[in-house]
Order: structure tokens, then sequence, then C-alpha cells
């Protein structure tokens, strides 16, 4: 979402160039309109107006100049800065031979008042080399993305729903290796392009979203949970991709699963949970899980017991609407002890969105269209769940007699 002063001078005045002020002149750009998501500019032309150059691979396209160094997942909303991954307001597009991207890079991350290289100016949608006041930046990180204040959202979803998305991993905790991902991207990573996409996927569907983080960074798994999905949170989501040891034929094992919590019922559940709950070991704070590691408080009251099968049926529809977008199989709704879910104090599921040790599903969940279907699929089905959980707590305030 663009921020509201910028995407308010932007409906205003739609700007049709980029000027671009540096020691070389005046350059000025044409932008790419479009109907949603703001303008986008050609990577390619901006890199020559900054005296920079562009690197494309498979997957990422970089800029380099001498302010920074950028790297774009083409196709979803992610810039890498540095070692901080970052949301724009829209996915960049693959057009002819150049990644076009949204102005509001230019306007946000490149003239990131911190980075004292660039200086943007709104109403002249120009950007001027140099350090200056800072106007007009607009924080880019999504701690929290918001749509509060309607009561009625297109759809009927009731206002005021708060998710929130966990991508798993991150920092020195890399997840699985990924196998058959592309070079270099382990599970963390796309975990989190995900996880950015379903944000902004909800978002879009008026639902307020929590990530429980937006960078490469460590969270501990004890306090992703009850930190970030408190009592006004509706739903714990957290991200995963599954991988299997070497042993004959494990590469042809793929497909797609969902958890809810509860004591490991088979033993593949039991290899899942062990598997994602290796994480606590890099957990600075162990002992914050080890006190909660007993599944007794779940059981405690019957509220417990509801979570239970509101997750369960969350669960279901993740399930459902991911069959629709995955061509691996549906391998269902399971149970299984993850730490992750086990501190939780509000319905929360685990999926693993297929397995990265599977050519086919690897490829899926690193491809720009796959994410998308993926986080689509995700976001489709939590709103779903909201409009069930909306009608659930319709009936009871309802009355008795119903
Ligand atoms: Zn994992």
């Amino acid at each position: 979402m663009i921020a509201p002063l910028l995407a308010l001078l932007l409906a205003t005045s739609p700007p049709t160039h980029l000027q671009v002020s540096s020691a070389r002149g005046i350059i000025m750009i044409p932008l790419l309109q479009q109907r949603s998501d703001g303008p986008l500019v050609s990577l390619n032309a901006l890199a020559r107006a900054l005296g920079g150059t562009v690197e494309p691979d498979a997957t990422w396209v970089t800029l380099s100049t001498a302010a920074g160094r950028f790297r774009f997942l083409a196709g979803t909303p992610l810039v890498q800065d540095g070692v901080a991954l970052r949301g724009m307001p829209g996915a960049s597009q693959r057009r002819g031979d150049s990644l076009f991207v949204p102005l509001a890079f230019v306007a946000e991350v490149l003239a990131d008042s911190a980075r004292r290289a660039w200086n943007w100016t709104a109403a002249t949608t120009m950007l001027s080399e140099g350090a200056g006041p800072a106007q007009l930046t607009m924080p880019v990180s999504k701690t929290t993305v918001g749509n509060a204040g309607r009561n009625r959202l297109p759809g009927g979803l009731r206002a005021g729903h708060r998710v929130t998305i966990d991508p798993g991993h991150g920092g020195i905790d890399p997840g699985n290796p990924g196998m058959f991902f592309p070079r270099g991207l382990r599970e963390k990573d796309v975990t989190l392009a995900v996880g950015l996409l379903v944000a902004a996927e909800l978002e879009k569907k008026g639902v307020r979203v929590t990530m429980t983080r937006t960078r490469d960074t460590l969270i501990n798994l004890g306090q992703r949970a009850p930190r970030y999905c408190q009592v006004d949170c509706d739903l714990f989501v957290s991200i995963h991709v599954n991988s299997l040891d070497r042993r004959p034929g494990f590469t042809q094992v793929r497909g797609f699963e969902t958890y809810f919590l509860s004591e490991a019922r088979s033993a593949d559940a039991e290899r899942v949970a062990r598997m994602e709950n290796s994480a606590v070991r890099y957990d600075m704070h162990p002992s914050d899980v080890e006190r909660s590691t007993g599944l007794d408080f779940m059981f405690k009251d019957l509220q417990r017991a509801e979570f239970l099968r509101q997750s369960q049926h969350a669960a279901s529809l993740i399930q459902s609407m991911l069959e629709e977008v995955h061509d691996g199989p549906n391998n269902g709704v399971k149970q299984a002890g993850f730490a992750v879910l086990n501190t939780a104090r509000r319905p929360s599921v685990l999926i693993e969105m297929g397995f990265s040790t599977n050519r086919d599903d690897a490829e899926l969940m690193t491809t720009p269209d796959g994410q998308r279907d993926l986080a689509a699929a995700i976001a489709r089905a939590i709103v779903a769940y909201l409009r069930y959980y909306d009608q659930e707590t319709a009936d009871t305030s309802s009355g008795s007699g119903q």
C-alpha cells in the first residue's frame, strides 16, 4: 500500500515522468502507468540515470549504484536492501529486456533519508543527488500493514480482523537448505517471500496483518505466537517448507499439508514437528519454550478446545484452496506438537507448502508465478475462515433459541 500522503499526491496529479537530477544533469524517465499499485519505472533507465548497472539472473535482478546494491525478486513486491528484505506497494514486472519497479522504490528506498545519498521531492517527482532535508520518506517496512476503519469490506467481511503471518525461520536459522531451490535460496527466504505476498493480498481485502518478521531476522520460536498474535488476533499462520532426509526415492515425495497443534499423531507428523522444533536451538532464551512445551494448558478449558476446532477448520480451508494452485498431492490436515503453535493462545496453523527435496515443488515455491499463486490461495483461505468466523460469532450474539 502506498503511504497516504504519497498516494494523495499521485492521485491528484499522476506523474508521467521521473526526473533524476545529478552532476550529469537532469534526466527524464517516462513512467509506465498501471491501473493499480501506482506507476512503474524501468530499472535499466534508472540505472543509466544513476550511473549504475543492472545484472539479471533467473530469480533476482540486481541494481548496483554508488549508494548501494538492491536485489529485486522479480515478479514480487520484494527488494533486498543490504541485509534487509523490504516490501514495495506493488510487484516488479519483467517487460522486454528490463525489470520495471514501483516508483515507490525510488521515493522510499533509494531516497531513504538514512542513506543520505538521494533526496525525493514528490511534488515534482524528482530524485536529486545528495542528502537534503528529510521529506516525504515513508517507511516501507510492514511490521503492521493496516486498513482499519470501515464496517463492511468488499465480500461482506466484517472490518477489524487481524491475522498474524509468521514466515518460518530467519537470520542464523536458515530452515531447510532447499535442495532444489535456485542457488542461494533457503527455506527462510521462501517463507518470507510468500509471507509478504500473503500479507499484501490480505491487506487488499481489508484484513490487518501483523508480521512476525519482514526481514531476514531470527524470532524465538516460543515468542512468535504469544508476542505477535494476542487477544485481537483472529488467526496465527506459520509458513514453512518441508524436506526429507536422503533415502531411496526421497526426491519423489511432494505435496502440501497444514498442521494444527496436538500431540504428534503419525510418525511422519512427528518427523515434521521434530524438524521445525529444531529451530529452538537458535533461540536466545530457550527457557521460554521449555516452560511451555506441555500440552496440558491447551485442554484446560473449553476455550482451548474451541481454538483447536477453529484451527482445524482454518487448516482444512487452506488445504482446499492450495489444492487449486498446487499440482502436488494434498497430503491433508495433520496434527503435530509444534513449539511455535504450542505457545499460541489463539487459533493457529502451520503450513508446509511443499518439499524443497522435490524438483517440481521447489520450482512452484521459488518462481514468481508459483509464489503468487500459493500466496493468493493462502489469503483466500484466510478470508474464507474469517467469513466463517464472522458467521459463528454472529450466531452466538443473536442469542439463545437459534
Ligand atoms: Zn520450517
